[in-house]
């Protein structure tokens, strides 16, 4: 989890239900601890049940969806399935913040959304660096892998149906990876289910 802060949010965008955050992501605080793909035990009865005293990783968290409005309204992370964090320092030739995209819902379904397809060949032939990836299983790293490679940029340039065939290509690899665990540094305060 990398904290954010809240001056620049997208006005009149607000959580809601969704609790992607809290499930997905690997949280590695002395104050708390909680492995990736796996629901924090405070977001079990929906919201979190600790919210006003929530640690400073979590007050100060927010998804790509929330901070910028190049993701339409329609795709808060529990409704699109597209969980996006956003990286900022990419080397050139990409623009400096590049985009993570991790697909929390049904993959298949989530690329071949033809607004999602547009929005990577938009993306991809404007320089932006994406990356696709998929939660592992609990306490495990994401798999995810560059967009950016040469069939994606030249599909970018034709058309939906060959972008989403070489998207779905690099679902394929991905759902073949080897996982990896990640090793927590912090213990003590582990709110991992
Ligand atoms: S993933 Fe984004 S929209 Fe969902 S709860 Fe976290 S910050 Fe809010
Ligand atoms: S403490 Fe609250 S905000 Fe933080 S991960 Fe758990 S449920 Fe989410």
């Amino acid at each position: 989890m990398q904290a954010w802060h809240k001056d620049d949010l997208v006005p009149n965008r607000e959580c809601g239900e969704c609790q992607a955050c809290c499930i997905v992501t690997a949280i590695d605080k002395p104050e708390i601890q909680k492995m990736a793909n796996s629901p924090c035990r405070h977001s079990l009865c929906g919201g979190c049940d600790i919210y006003e005293s929530r640690p400073p990783v979590c007050r100060e968290y927010y998804c790509g969806w929330r901070r910028m409005d190049l993701f339409p309204d329609s795709w808060r992370p529990d409704r699109s399935g597209l969980f996006f964090e956003l990286e900022a320092g990419q080397p050139p030739p990409f623009q400096s913040m590049g985009i993570s995209i991790m697909l929390v819902g049904n993959p298949l379904k989530s690329i071949r959304q033809p607004d999602f397809i547009d929005f990577v060949a938009r993306n991809v032939r404007s320089k932006v660096a994406l990356f696709l990836g998929i939660p592992g299983p609990k306490g495990k790293q994401a798999a995810r892998l560059p967009l950016n490679n040469s069939e994606v940029v030249e599909a970018a340039t034709q058309s939906r149906a060959e972008l989403r065939t070489a998207m779905e290509k690099i679902l394929k690899r991905l759902q073949g990876h080897t996982f990896i665990s990640y090793q927590m540094e912090n213990s003590g305060q582990d709110t991992s289910t």
